[in-house]
């Protein structure tokens, strides 16, 4: 096993959109190659930073790919497959630097590790489910993973598409679930919104509301008040996705499941909302992301921290409807992925040879995350492998 290069490419986010918080216009995202030498075939993994945390060429090009480059062929070999181990590989990145303050250093490390795990696949010829769940000896989803699509945006009058429009399309396509936005309009709107949605999906257990983090503790515990008796699958990210006493207070107050984990970048983060977050064994959501957080290696330590916890793995729904969380959630047999239709691309969404049906989708057999089969975004892996 041989590298030969590792590249890093900046990608705008095309099909954006708004939360109550954030516009992402202006959000981009690093794709990673990894080009390397296996049993005399050239192989190239890619990976990519999951979507909301901006890409990170600089943290990238200057610290951790020459770290990697640097380090000697044997110092991370014995990986999946006879290619590079990437929980070695994750070690050499983070040479030199200091516990805590995660930030944007998770998500580009997430990146690099990522692509390794492509690669590793990629050498056995084999999806990167498979690949996983050997590595980690857990039971995979061979007859696909629950997924529910996340959308629910605000429409304004004129634009020739509604919310119900929106969830119809989604039902057309063989959703059972979905997750909407809330917080960026009033109480009152925002319930109207709400009942639009469980019309059309047909039970407020499908439904997920997602406020991003937009509310004061106090908001945040009088709308999930309000919110409580509908029945609502769970509420996600009321306020400071940090504030683990607020955490706790909402879910010492709602029986709905509260969903939080996607702005934690460690596993010492999910330390701490296990600790003094309140949340529930068998009931709340973890939506941690190994895409934001140093990489599946990272990733699947905290699902064993959850399961030590008395959690079950099930509670686990990664934020991040790509490919690569598809591939993880088979991988490690979790509760289930979250798919973006439509927005976010190239990233966002799944291939076209993925099977939906009746709310589960099923990886194709294509070797690694099978990312060059999704059409937006084989022209740039194309690109940066070229
Ligand atoms: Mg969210």
């Amino acid at each position: 096993m041989r590298i030969m290069e590792i590249r890093e490419m900046r990608v705008p986010l095309r099909g954006a959109v708004a939360n109550a918080v954030v516009n992402f216009a202006e959000h981009d995202v690093s794709l990673v190659a990894v080009l390397a030498e296996i049993g005399g075939r050239r192989l190239a993994g890619i990976g990519f930073n999951s979507i909301g945390r901006f890409a990170q060429p600089g943290l990238l090009r200057e610290r951790f790919i020459p770290r990697v480059l640097a380090a000697e062929p044997e110092s991370f070999a014995g990986g999946p497959n006879g290619a590079a181990d990437p929980a070695k590989v994750r070690d050499i990145a983070m040479r030199n630097e200091k516990p805590g303050g995660h930030g944007d250093r998770a998500a580009a490390v997430g990146a690099l590790e990522l692509a390794f795990w492509d690669l590793a696949a990629k050498a056995g010829e084999e999806p990167a489910w498979a690949t996983i769940a050997r590595h980690f000896g857990t039971t995979p989803h061979e007859q696909g993973c629950a997924v529910y699509a996340a959308g629910g945006y605000y429409y304004a009058p004129g634009d020739g598409m509604s919310l119900g429009d929106e969830m119809r399309g989604y039902v057309d396509r063989g959703f059972r679930a979905a997750k909407m936005k809330i917080g960026g309009a009033s109480p009152a709107e925002d319930m109207a919104r709400i009942e639009e949605t469980v019309a059309v999906l047909g039970s407020p257990g499908q439904l997920a509301v997602d406020a991003n983090g937009r509310f004061t503790p106090d908001e945040a515990l009088a709308r999930a008040a309000e919110l409580d008796p509908l029945g609502l699958r769970w509420i996600e990210e009321m306020g400071d996705p940090l504030d683990y006493a607020l955490n706790a207070r909402l879910t010492g107050a709602v029986a709905t499941p509260v969903a939080t984990g996607e702005n934690l970048f460690s596993r010492q983060d999910l330390a701490n909302l296990l600790r003094f977050g309140g949340v529930r064994p068998g009931i709340d959501v973890f939506q941690m992301d190994a895409g934001l957080s140093y990489g599946l290696t990272d990733y699947a330590g905290m699902i064993a921290d959850l399961e030590a916890a008395g959690h079950a793995r099930d509670q686990a729904m990664p934020h991040g409807g790509h490919l690569i969380n598809l591939h993880i959630v088979a991988g490690l047999g979790l509760g289930g992925c979250e798919a973006y239709p439509n927005v976010f691309l190239p990233f966002g969404g799944y291939a076209p040879q993925c099977r939906l049906d009746e709310g589960r989708i099923h990886p194709s057999d294509a070797p690694g995350f099978g990312l060059e089969q999704k059409p937006e975004l084989a022209p740039l892996i194309d690109e940066i492998t070229a």
